[in-house]
């Protein structure tokens, strides 16, 4: 049997990271920037108010206490987008609005709450300082300045950057199309009635939410019948606009194993004995250049084989350094056992104690046993060569994320 750690290092050895394209603003979240953005424009793009309220000259409103409050005549009117090119003469105001463009001449912005709010005259009970409640063109990002290195990854603020100096698309590399189809001819949609011997689909929507969770665009196919000819077609329909596929079912020693034999008649697939438990049978290769994954059917095998073989090369594919997990050392607090010729995956919920992290188990060791997988935040690994690690000793555990959570 292969070992998993070759398997792994040939999955990845066979994906590369996906070419830089442009993309929509919102479809650039999540990936990496594959440039330097240079803002075009002068963040503000001009002088403005920082507040609703008067353009006034200093001078004029030194004087100004709530006592004696300083009276001047309001000459116009600048709501924000206004276009209107207008001068302040000394000796008045004009009333403004946040994000408006200064009158030529402005010193301060008196704001709205000094002020009794007159449009045409103003009464002002207390003095600006010069420069108060301005907004400098350039005071935020400069023309010509770069606002985002290659290799950040993209995240809502600098969706955010990118809109405000005017960019509606980046160059990323782009989210991996994943194009998911279960095979089984046992399969219903959820939501639809089980006949006698029939179960819902519940590989295509994990592992299409597994991708999309890692920020690849997924896409869960449907369901194919047991059916070479059936199952051919429907693979074939999906690698124009695919950038991996991944199908569950079909591949292990079975009578009825479609994908196995019919992909391992067409070549560029390989369907191997890889070394763990669960996950065992796993069928890698290209179809007509796209990366091609066959996952086993049971459920459990199904999420062990994603996370240790397809997020990795996802993440590889997505251009990301780092393609793990993060993985904490744990004690178990019950025996783990399984075959000793393999790696162990087991499903357990980590938690933080004074004494460290402790690994629970979260059910029994059957790959079909679907819930354990849902109470689980991580995946302990007993390597191959232990058969049973005992309560109290310590294991590498893969977390999913935050175990407060
Ligand atoms: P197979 O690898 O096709 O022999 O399937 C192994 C087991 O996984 C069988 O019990 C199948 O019924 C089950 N299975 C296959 N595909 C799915 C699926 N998409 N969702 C849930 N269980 C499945
Ligand atoms: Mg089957």
């Amino acid at each position: 049997m292969k070992p998993v750690e070759e398997h792994l290092a040939e999955c990845l050895a066979a994906v590369t990271v996906l070419p830089a394209a442009d993309v929509a603003l919102l479809d650039a979240l999540d990936c990496l920037l594959d440039e330097d953005v240079v803002a075009a424009v002068d963040l503000p793009s001009f002088d403005n108010s920082a507040m609703d309220g008067y353009a006034v000259r200093v001078p004029d409103v030194a004087s100004a206490t709530s006592a004696h409050p300083v009276r001047l005549p309001v000459v116009g009117d600048v709501p924000a987008g206004s276009g209107e090119r207008l001068d302040l003469p000394s000796g008045t105001a004009i009333r403004i609005m946040t994000g408006a463009p200064l009158p030529a001449g402005t010193e301060a912005v008196v704001p709205v709450e000094w002020t009794d709010r007159g449009t045409a005259t103003v009464s002002i009970a207390q003095p600006p300082a010069e420069g108060q409640f301005l907004r400098a063109a350039g005071e935020d990002v400069r023309r010509g300045q770069v606002v985002l290195r290659r290799g950040v990854r993209i995240g809502p603020r600098q969706v955010g950057l990118l809109a405000a100096v005017g960019r509606a698309t980046a160059r990323v590399h782009p989210r991996p199309r994943v194009a998911v189809l279960s095979t089984g001819s046992e399969l219903v949609a959820p939501g639809g009635t089980l006949g006698r011997g029939q179960i819902h689909d519940s590989n295509g929507y994990a592992i299409a939410a597994a991708a999309a969770e890692l920020g690849a665009a997924s896409r869960h196919v449907g369901l194919v019948a047991d059916d070479g000819d059936a199952f051919l077609a429907a693979l074939e329909a999906q690698l124009a606009t695919a950038d991996l596929l991944v199908t569950t079912g079909g591949v292990s020693a079975g009578a009825y194993d479609t994908v196995k034999e019919v992909l391992s008649k067409a070549g560029g697939v390989v369907f191997e004995k890889v070394a763990m438990q669960p996950g065992m049978p796993q069928g890698f290769g290209h179809i007509e250049g796209k990366p091609f994954f066959g996952l086993p059917g049971n459920p459990v095998s199904v999420f062990v084989s994603f996370e240790v073989f397809i997020r990795p090369a996802l993440r590889k594919m997505m251009g990301r350094q780092q393609l793990f997990r993060p993985e904490i050392t744990a004690r178990l607090d019950t025996d783990v056992s399984g075959p000793e010729g393999k790696m162990q995956f087991a499903r357990v919920r980590v938690k933080r104690t004074k004494e460290g992290w402790i690994a629970t188990p979260t059910g029994g060791r059957g790959s079909n046993l679907i819930a354990t997988v849902s109470r689980a935040n991580g995946l302990a690994m007993v390597p191959a060569g232990i058969s049973t690690a005992t309560a109290g000793s310590e294991v590498k555990v893969m977390v999913f994320r935050s175990a407060e959570d």
